[in-house]
């Protein structure tokens, strides 16, 4: 474990893939910012890879690093388990983050455990939100500055709930992709690059890559201004065809509740919510949908919200802007028309 070192930086983990960043990365610089200001420290980002990443590092400066910590090796082109643990727990023992934050990414989610693990810190899984705050210990009155504030609904969704870790360094958390705001590039912002030594050897790769295969999301829900979602009320995948409609016709994004998932409406890719993506467009269109905490953990955060339902106590009717209390199968028809007409 190591010390607690309250002038320690915040530290985000640059995701990269084949010299591309990862959203993720640059939504997490955007909170660390925040929170490096509060705390008064510099935030970096942590950048492993092979001689593709290096092209990176202006990129981060841009979006809010103060610093790059970047090692390039061969050994590090794509991500392994035992060589970025490695890497990563030799970094956080020679320079004491106090704050690390990884992206909770297939690649994230494996990682950050094993870096916890290993610097025998503490890690809240899958955070929504991040903030910084004192907390008293009851029992002793002890009062803790300045602390990481690890947010992220509990118990199903049923609970939004607060973890702090006051005794174990670097606080960790991976963070929920699409949850952050994406910050504005400012092309003016200097960086500091600082190279680090990778001391791996082929025993730290416990995997040969001989293909990679990158699989193509059927939608990019992230992106979208606009998204249409229907719910289990549609009924039916051939009913399912007007949120496809009403989509086309408003150059949307189709998505859907885990209801509408799990009855075969769509693919799961277009699922929204907890166990989904997480959207912030400027408008949503929910049709069918009766508001569970777990879908709309992961839209509420849009700017307009319109629903279509026909039950006026509807849950979904409290985050909407507009309420269209109704039958969908009335009501998405003649909105498509009126579209149509224009
Ligand atoms: P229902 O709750 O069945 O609602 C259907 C709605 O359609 C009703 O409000 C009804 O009034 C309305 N309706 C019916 N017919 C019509 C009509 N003709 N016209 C107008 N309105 C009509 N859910 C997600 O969406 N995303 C997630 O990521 C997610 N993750 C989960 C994770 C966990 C751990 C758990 C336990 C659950 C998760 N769920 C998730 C499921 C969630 O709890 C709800 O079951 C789901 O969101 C309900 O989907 P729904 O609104 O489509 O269906």
């Amino acid at each position: 474990m190591i010390q607690v070192n309250r002038s320690g930086e915040v530290w985000v983990f640059a995701e990269q893939r084949e010299g591309d960043l990862e959203d993720v990365a640059i939504e997490l610089l955007s909170k660390g910012r925040e929170l490096a200001d509060q705390l008064g420290v510099k935030l970096a980002a942590v950048l492993l890879g092979d001689k593709k990443a290096e092209g990176l590092t202006e990129k981060l400066g841009h979006f809010g690093a103060d610093k790059v910590y970047l090692v390039v090796n061969p050994l590090l082109e794509h991500y392994q388990t035992n060589s970025y643990t490695k890497v990563i727990h030799d970094l956080i023992h020679k320079y004491e983050p106090q704050v690390f934050l990884c992206g909770a990414t297939v690649c994230g989610r494996d990682l950050a455990p094993r870096v916890a693990s290993a610097t025998k810190a503490g890690l809240t899984a899958d955070c929504t939100d991040l903030q910084i705050g004192d907390h008293e210990i009851r029992r002793t009155g002890e009062v803790h500055k300045d602390l990481l504030f690890q947010i992220r609904p509990a118990f199903g969704g049923n609970i939004i709930a607060t973890i702090i870790n006051y005794d174990r360094w670097p606080q960790m958390a991976t963070v929920r992709e699409g949850v952050m705001p994406m910050p504005e590039p400012d092309g003016n912002r200097k960086v500091e690059v600082v190279r680090d030594e990778a001391h791996l050897g082929t025993q730290d790769l416990a995997l040969e890559i001989i293909n990679q295969h990158i699989e193509e999301k059927k939608v990019n829900l992230k992106g979208a201004r606009v998204i249409v979602t229907g719910g289990a009320g549609v009924g039916s995948k051939a009913n399912f065809k007007k949120i496809w409609d009403l989509a086309h016709c408003l150059g949307a994004a189709p998505g859907a509740t885990r209801a509408a998932v799990d009855l075969g409406f769509i693919d799961h890719d277009h699922q929204i919510g907890q166990t989904g993506t997480t959207v912030r467009p400027s408008l949503y269109i929910a049709v069918g949908v009766s508001g569970a905490v777990q879908h709309v953990a992961g839209m509420s955060d849009s700017k307009k919200i319109i629903a279509i339902n026909k039950d006026p106590n509807a849950p979904i009717f409290k985050v909407a802007h507009y309420k269209i209390v109704g039958d969908l199968n009335q009501v998405v028809p003649r909105m498509i028309d009126s579209i149509r007409e224009k």
